[in-house]
């Protein structure tokens, strides 16, 4: 657009919730995005991708919220901002951290639904798992979220708005006149709490763009990996529009046994799926691919069953992440024994890839895979059980 470009332009393109009155979170918008938005707000056109640099510094590497301290701008644009936006994060409800240091947050989102987030802390990295949907649409025989039905896809600014408020936590954000510490406390996100990343793929990419932003939270792509149950046409996706790593949800060696636990797999079986793997744009050994594997006792984890595995995934740069089955009440499975485990790490290490065994973590809090959220609803129906036996 040029600067002749009439305002009645601006007019037309003012998002409805203006028109309406109510303020725009400007909390997960692309910088795109931002820019209209800025600009349907009477930015001057000139101006706009500088107020977006500003203001995208303020939010996202300064951890600022209160437009009234973004002090490189001008009173009177401080004020149109805080007219029209608002710089919101989903609510935390609890925090509980683990004796293990993992921390878990339930976190309140807009219509009253919850997510889990959780933080793992490491010697050489920390990890913060967030979620990309209310429930999910799928239905893996295993996960406790699977048996919650899906609510809703979160918004971009949901997403981000998650490693938002565990940096509040942590107390992650720069202080001015203070020197930045070295390493990060949120070194790596991965997507594998509640939900299906690649069925709310748009908002996720969005979400993962800002929270790569150089001028931001700035976390390389490689920092971030997608875990997928095998939603085919979309894996190519996460590489080109995102650039993250990729995990998959593998979990069994034929397709007999993966229909039944990755029901998805009746759509697009382990060939298909291994497909889309091998041609993953980018992958290469510094980029592999992580094959999650669940180990449920004498169900998936049998000596023929990692020799198979080692045979399927042939070529493709791998590694095998063995995950120890996190029970929950009324789970059609048990955890595999320690040696089952070991035995079936032995031959894939063997055959030359690495298998390392997942430790449960912050298991004291409810924070492990596959056990989301199904803690604070059990806790809910708990409280109200007893308090209906008190009255
Ligand atoms: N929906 C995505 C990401 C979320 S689940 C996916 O399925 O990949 C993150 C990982 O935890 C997945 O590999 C999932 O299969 C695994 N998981 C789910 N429930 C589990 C449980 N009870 N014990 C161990 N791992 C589980
Ligand atoms: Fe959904 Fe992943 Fe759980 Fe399957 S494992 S039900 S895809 S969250």
């Amino acid at each position: 657009m040029t600067a002749t470009t009439p305002i009645t332009q601006h007019v037309l393109t003012i998002p409805r919730k203006l028109v309406e009155g109510g303020k725009t979170n400007l909390v997960g918008l692309t910088r795109a995005q931002m820019g209209q938005a800025l600009a349907a707000a009477g930015t001057a056109e000139k101006q706009v991708k500088m107020r977006v640099g500003q203001v995208w510094q303020w939010i996202y590497y300064w951890g600022i919220r209160e437009f009234d301290q973004m002090t490189n701008l001008a009173k009177d644009y401080r004020a149109l901002l805080a007219e029209n936006f608002t710089v919101e994060l989903p609510q935390v409800v609890t925090r509980q951290v683990s004796e293990d240091g993992t921390r878990k947050y339930l976190v309140r989102i807009a219509g009253g639904h919850e997510v889990e987030v959780v933080y793992i802390p490491e010697t050489d990295r920390g990890t913060l798992c967030i979620s990309s949907q209310v429930g999910c649409t799928l239905t893996c025989s295993f996960c406790h979220t699977g048996t919650q039905k899906l609510v809703r896809n979160l918004t971009a600014g949901e997403i981000v708005g998650q490693v938002m408020l565990a940096r509040d936590d942590l107390g992650e954000w720069p202080v001015k006149g203070q020197p930045k510490p070295d390493g990060r406390l949120i070194s790596n996100v991965v997507l594998m709490g509640m939900g299906e990343p690649l069925y709310n793929f748009d908002n996720v990419r969005d979400a993962m763009r800002v929270v790569m932003d150089d001028e931001g939270i700035a976390l390389g792509r490689r920092r971030i990996t997608l875990s997928t149950s095998g939603v085919e046409p979309e894996i190519a996706r996460a590489a080109t529009e995102i650039g993250c790593l990729l995990a998959v949800s593998f979990h069994a060696t034929t397709d007999e046994i993966r229909d039944r636990l990755v029901p998805i797999n009746k759509k697009w079986n382990i060939a298909a799926l291994l497909e889309a793997l091998r041609s993953y744009p980018g992958l290469s050994n510094s980029e592999r691919i992580t094959f999650e594997y669940v180990m449920l006792d004498h169900v998936n984890d049998s000596p023929e069953d990692a020799r198979r595995l080692v045979e399927l995934i042939k070529g493709i740069p791998a590694k095998i992440n063995l995950i120890p089955f996190n029970e929950w009440p009324g789970a059609p499975y048990k955890r595999s024994s320690g040696n089952r485990i070991h035995a079936f790490a032995d031959i894939i290490h063997n055959a030359g890839y690495a298998s390392p065994i997942r430790t449960p973590r912050g298991e004291d809090i409810m924070a492990a895979c596959g056990q989301l959220k199904s803690a604070s609803e059990k806790q809910r129906k708990s409280a109200g059980k007893a308090a209906a036996a008190a009255e």
